[in-house]
Order: C-alpha cells, then sequence, then structure tokens
C-alpha cells in the first residue's frame, strides 16, 4: 500500500501525486532467508555479482556474493537498493488495459486476454497497412535469449523491416570502431588489468556515477602509483581525484587524440614492432595527423597546449596503460571516428592485451554485448552478422528508409554459409584509422526518420 506525497499541490495538480512512500507492509531484512540466489544487479552495465534472500516467493534482503570476481562483494548505493524492486508497491504486476470510463484510467486485463488483444490489434493494423506498418525497439537490459526472441518476433512473427534497439544510440559508435580496428567487438582485457596500469586515460566516462566498481580498479590502480588521466568537459567525481583534467569541447575527441598521436610520432614514443607486426595504415594515420600540431590541437579542443603535451608524455612514455572510454565521446555523428582515434594511440603505443595493458569501451546496459549481436539491431541478425542488402516491400507510406532490409528467405540462405565463415573466423590485424571527417550515423537518422510514419511501435 502507499500513500500520496502531499505537497506542492500545483505539480500534484500537473502531474498526480507521487506514490513513493510505502507503508504498512514492510521487508524484514533480518529474517532467515529459505534460500539465497546468485544473480546481478540489473543497474547497470557491470553487472555486480549478488545474492538475494528469498522468503517463500519474495526477495527481502540480500547477502554479498564475494566470490564473484568483478565486485568480489562490493555494490554501490544503487546496487544496495536493487532488492526492494521486485516487491516495491508500484511495481506493475499484471496487464491494463486503458479504459477511460475506469476511475484510475485503466482498467486491469488478465494476460491472456491481454495477449489475445495484442495479437488481433496487429493482425487488424498489418491487414490495414501491411507488415512494415510496426517497429519494433527493443533493448539491452533483456537477456541475451529474450534478445534473439525479439529478433524473431519482429522479423519472422510481425515480418517488419524495422527494428532496432536502444544500443543505436548507447554504444553503437563503440561498437563500430571496435570493429573497424579489430574485427570485432570485443574486450580485449579483463578489468583486473586496470590495477597494474602505469597510466589510466578516462575518455568521456562518468565511472563513478554511472559504473560505480570500476571506480575501485581505477583507485587500486593510483594506490599502486598509476597516473590517472581524464577527459571529459565536465568535472566528473573520479575528475577531481586524477592527475590530469583535460576539459575537451563537447565533440573534438577526433582532433584531441589526433593532436596526442603527433606528439608520440613526433617523440618516437611508439611500439616499432607492434605497428609492424599487428596493424596496417600506419603511414597514412602518420600522414593523416601530421597537421595536428598541438596548438592547431588546443585551439580546436579548447585544451591547453601544455596539457596537452603532458598528457602525450605521460600515456607515451608509460610502460603499461589502459585506456577507457564510453557514451561521452561515442554519442556523437562522427562516434566512430572519436573511438577508432582514441583506438589509434593505444595501438600505437602497443600496449594492448597483455597483463596490465588494455582498452576497453564500458558498457552501459547489463547485456549491451547480448543485445546488440543477436538480432535485435537494424543492421544485423544473430551471430554477429550482417544483413545483407536486398529490397523488400515498399516501405509504409510517408516513409523514406534510406537502409534496404533482407527478407527472410534470403536471411535463412545468405546467413548458413556465412556463420560457417564468421566462426573460423580470426580477429584481424588492429586498423589505424586516418582523421578524415565522417558521417558516421547517417544511416541510423534515416532509419529514424522513416519511424515517425509508423501505424504502431512496439517496445520491449
Ligand atoms: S556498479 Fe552497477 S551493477 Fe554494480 S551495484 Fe552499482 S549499479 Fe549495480
Amino acid at each position: 500500500m502507499t500513500v500520496e506525497r502531499s505537497g506542492n499541490s500545483k505539480v500534484d495538480s500537473r502531474f498526480g501525486p507521487l506514490p513513493s512512500y510505502p507503508t504498512g507492509q514492510r521487508i524484514d531484512a533480518t529474517v532467515n532467508p529459505d534460500k539465497l540466489v546468485k544473480t546481478h544487479c540489473c543497474f547497470c552495465g557491470q553487472q555486480c555479482g549478488i545474492q538475494l534472500k528469498v522468503n517463500g516467493n519474495e526477495v527481502v534482503g540480500f547477502e554479498p556474493w564475494e566470490e564473484f570476481p568483478f565486485n568480489r562483494g562490493m555494490l554501490c548505493p544503487k546496487g544496495i537498493r536493487r532488492y526492494l524492486q521486485g516487491s516495491h508497491p508500484d511495481r506493475l504486476t499484471q496487464a491494463l488495459y486503458q479504459d477511460p470510463s475506469h476511475p484510475e484510467g485503466f482498467r486491469p486485463m488478465n494476460y491472456h486476454e491481454a495477449i489475445g488483444k495484442v495479437a488481433s490489434e496487429i493482425h487488424r493494423i498489418q491487414e490495414k497497412h501491411g507488415p512494415n506498418a510496426f517497429a519494433v525497439l527493443g533493448g539491452a537490459s533483456m537477456t541475451t535469449e529474450k534478445c534473439y526472441l525479439l529478433g524473431k518476433f519482429a522479423r519472422v512473427c510481425l515480418k517488419t523491416r524495422f527494428i532496432d534497439y536502444n544500443g543505436r544510440l548507447c554504444m553503437v559508435a563503440a561498437a563500430g570502431g571496435n570493429k573497424k580496428a579489430f574485427g570485432i567487438d570485443r574486450a580485449a582485457n579483463p578489468t583486473s588489468d586496470i590495477p597494474l596500469a602505469e597510466v589510466v586515460w578516462v575518455g568521456g566516462a562518468n565511472i563513478a556515477e554511472c559504473a560505480p566498481v570500476t571506480t575501485s580498479y581505477i583507485w587500486q590502480a593510483r594506490e599502486n602509483g598509476a597516473k590517472i588521466i581524464h577527459v571529459d568537459p565536465r568535472i566528473t567525481p573520479l575528475a577531481r581525484t586524477c592527475d590530469l583534467i583535460l576539459p575537451i569541447k563537447p565533440g573534438r575527441d577526433a582532433a584531441f587524440y589526433a593532436g596526442v598521436l603527433h606528439l608520440m610520432i613526433e617523440n618516437d614514443w611508439l611500439d616499432h614492432s607492434f605497428i609492424e607486426n599487428h596493424t596496417v595504415g600506419f603511414e597514412a594515420v602518420a600522414q593523416s595527423v601530421k597537421e595536428w600540431t598541438p596548438e592547431k590541437t588546443a585551439r580546436v579542443t579548447g585544451i591547453k597546449e601544455s596539457l596537452i603535451r603532458q598528457a602525450a608524455e605521460l600515456w607515451g612514455q608509460a610502460k603499461t596503460s589502459f585506456l577507457i572510454h564510453a557514451r561521452g565521446m561515442e554519442q556523437h555523428g562522427h562516434g566512430v571516428l572519436n573511438v577508432l582515434s582514441a583506438i589509434n594511440i593505444v595501438l600505437a603505443s602497443g600496449r594492448l592485451g597483455r597483463p596490465g595493458c588494455g582498452y576497453a569501451t564500458l558498457t552501459g546496459q547489463g547485456n549491451g554485448q547480448g543485445g546488440r549481436e543477436h538480432g535485435q539491431k537494424a543492421d544485423q541478425v544473430p551471430g554477429i552478422l550482417k544483413t545483407p542488402s536486398t529490397e523488400t516491400s515498399s516501405p509504409p507510406s510517408g516513409a523514406s528508409p534510406k537502409r534496404k532490409c533482407p527478407t527472410l528467405a534470403s536471411i535463412v540462405t545468405k546467413f548458413s554459409a556465412r556463420w560457417k565463415k564468421a566462426k573460423s573466423r580470426v580477429c584481424s590485424p588492429g586498423l589505424l584509422t586516418p582523421w578524415s571527417p565522417c558521417p558516421t550515423t547517417s544511416s541510423s537518422r534515416g532509419c529514424c526518420k522513416s519511424w515517425t510514419s509508423l501505424s504502431a511501435l512496439i517496445f520491449s
């Protein structure tokens, strides 16, 4: 049971009361549980291990899961309240159907009836407007199995060409950059390498607030003597404790990393053997960053020239290092280019894939990887396989999708062969990418535009 929040009547009359204070029944977290269930905190991409105390069918508390390798029993303030979600009084536990005659505007409906209603409405709308009248938007908080099923539901059941997931904005630029650079969208190192690094470089990531437990890895590195470099327009909590803050103008990351690489080349802070044996395109990159002198980089990025030189020197002379970035530099029209430019300074240093030497993009949601690899992404079918460019039926009237979508038949025939090939694929050498303007998200903008003409949108 909940009580209505008394307070600002103006706010209440506009938005309704806020029933956020549970009263009466309280969870007694001190009782001995029937069982402990090992699971994960679902509030961010770190997926800390947790043990839920379960009594009957109710979650009544939690215990640390100290053996879980990532968080070893630690939780952040969000995680320690995670167990309260299941029995929160605001939680929806039944289907609701909009009914203006009902005093609350919605009337409860049993699931059997609700599923029948949804199915009949899908049928009615598709009969009139065709399969592409529907779009499906998924998310990376679902399990891999659910992501797979959602893709099947959209492509096989609804037969719509419009499916995508929240990662289209979230970290798709990171995934795209990783695939271009490494041939695969995967982290090269475990987080346990962070404390071993001499320099930890954080770009566009508010780690302390968005991935809190990872902060402890960076603090461990600092306790071991590491220098922490933070590139961000904001003074985040982590920035307050780092060694070098580089307050960059938003969106200028590619120029900044080109400037750092310029100094690395000028001072020969390079791993020539790594570049020779594990990368391609270095000469073209070196040529493209020639113009990114410290003066020009400072002018474009807003970062003082002396700070750029300090950052390049710390990074260039380190023996071990770890570079981490996140949405701050990824969510731009040229996000892939920003990512590739950051990867360039990692590849040029040769510090990758060995103890204390790594590179990572922070995942935003619990199943970012599974979410984008198993059929929810507009341009991929399960198994990280690209959709082929084949025409299907016309788009809904008024829509003008820029992207060609596959038919089911083409997926089945083409991908069985490609899957076999993909399974035996090895990671391609690191690709160093020259600095140049690159409108990386034009296809997603076209896709979003076409969605505005849909008859229905299904969120999952
Ligand atoms: S760091 Fe993320 S996964 Fe871990 S407890 Fe906090 S919110 Fe949950």
